[in-house]
């Protein structure tokens, strides 16, 4: 057996879930973490997907960034690192968004009712966060498999973040 037959993410992987480390099962593309089971790898489109729960992930630069199918999954990935921001002493100013989410989150998006407010808020916020899609795809590879950037300022929140009520609430129903 030469390199080359071991599956695409080398002989083990740490569990993107857990972090636990977790063995390639030989002469397949799978992974087997001891806590959640078995992941497959699919050496043409490159990611790793849960057998048990279909989510799935793509590698960057060493970390693992799961891909999302609906606004909720996303939803939280954005506060768990809101939340850790702030913990850090730091807040979020904006939020860059990958292109590719674009049509997810359009129904949730906000626009200010007020005039005023639209012109001075030019950009739709998500999240109570001024938002912006990233680059065109092609100019910077990251944004195909990454979900999203925080640019921030040290301090405290300069936006009141309305974390889960204002989701329920109806984003986009400008009143
Ligand atoms: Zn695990």
């Amino acid at each position: 057996m030469t390199l080359l037959d071991w599956p695409i993410f080398g002989i083990h992987i740490s569990c993107p879930i857990c972090r636990r480390q977790s063995p390639a099962l030989m002469l397949t593309e799978a992974y087997l973490c001891p806590s959640h089971g078995v992941f497959e790898a699919d050496p043409v489109t490159g990611s790793l997907v849960h057998l048990d729960t279909e989510r799935c992930w793509y590698p960057w630069q060493g970390n693992w960034y799961q891909q999302h199918r609906n606004p909720e999954g996303l939803k939280i990935e954005v506060f768990q690192v809101l939340d850790h921001l702030h913990y850090q002493g730091f807040r979020a100013v904006k939020l860059t968004l990958a292109r590719r989410y674009e049509a997810l989150v359009q129904p949730h998006l906000e626009f200010q009712s007020d005039w005023w407010r639209q012109i001075y808020y030019a950009k739709p916020r998500l999240y109570g966060l001024p938002l912006e899609f990233s680059p065109v795809i092609d100019a910077d590879s990251r944004w195909q498999v990454i979900n999203f950037e925080f640019s921030t300022e040290f301090g405290p929140p300069a936006y009141a973040y309305p974390f889960c009520t204002r989701w329920d609430g109806g984003f986009g129903k400008s009143t």
